[in-house]
C-alpha cells in the first residue's frame, strides 16, 4: 500500500513521528509490528529522545517482516539496515501493507545512504523531513549530522554508519555551521 518516510538528522524527533503514528493503532483492530537495527546500542525499545516509547523487534534484516502478515509495518533507524533490505519493503507494499519507516537521511559526509536512495525509487506517498536545533548556532534549522570525536569534527576516517557507543558524538547542525572536509 503506501509508504511514509521520515527523515532528518539526529535528533530532529523522527523517532518520535514514527511512534506518533503507531502509537494509535494499539487501539485499532490492526495487526502492527515495529522494527529496529539489531545494530543500534541505544535501547531495547524503540525509544524517543523525547521519552515516548513502543516495543520494537530488534533485527538484523528486514526479511524477518515477511515471516507474517502485517497490516502496517514500521521501521526505526532505516539506514542501518542493508540497500538489499529495501526489496521486503517492495514486496510489503506489494501485499498492500501500510510501511511507516523513519532514519536518517545522509551520512556524516551529507551524503544520502543509498538504503534511502532505494526507499525513494519506490514512489513514496509522503515524505516528512524534521529539522533539529543546530547545536552550533542554536538555531531551529539542522539539516545535517556532524561526527565529533573530543569535540573536533571528524571529516574522514569513520564508517558512514558509526559506532554509536559514546567514543563519536553526532551533533545536528545547520548548513553554515556544517564542516566540510
Ligand atoms: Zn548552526
Amino acid at each position: 500500500m503506501d509508504l511514509t518516510l521520515i527523515l532528518g538528522p539526529m535528533k530532529s524527533g523522527k523517532t518520535l513521528e514514527l511512534i506518533s503514528r503507531i502509537s494509535p493503532l494499539k487501539y485499532m483492530p490492526v495487526k502492527f509490528v515495529l522494527f529496529q537495527p539489531e545494530r543500534n546500542v541505544r535501547d531495547a525499545e524503540v525509544q524517543s529522545r523525547a521519552g515516548a516509547m513502543l516495543s520494537g523487534r530488534k533485527v538484523q534484516s528486514l526479511k524477518e517482516a515477511l515471516l507474517e502478515d502485517w497490516d502496517v509495518v514500521g521501521i526505526d533507524e532505516v539506514h542501518m539496515f542493508s540497500p538489499e533490505d529495501v526489496v521486503v519493503v517492495e514486496k510489503l507494499l506489494q501485499k498492500k501493507t501500510r510501511v511507516i519507516i523513519s532514519g536518517l537521511d545522509l551520512d556524516y559526509k551529507r551524503k544520502i545512504f543509498d538504503t534511502i536512495v532505494r526507499l525513494i525509487e519506490l514512489g513514496p506517498k509522503e515524505i516528512i523531513y524534521k529539522r533539529a536545533v543546530c547545536e552550533k548556532c542554536l538555531e531551529y534549522n539542522g539539516i545535517y549530522t556532524q561526527v565529533f570525536k573530543n569535540e573536533e569534527p571528524v571529516v574522514e576516517g569513520p564508517p558512514s554508519v558509526v559506532p554509536d557507543d559514546g567514543s563519536y558524538q553526532y551533533k545536528p547542525v545547520c548548513r553554515e555551521c556544517f564542516i566540510k572536509s
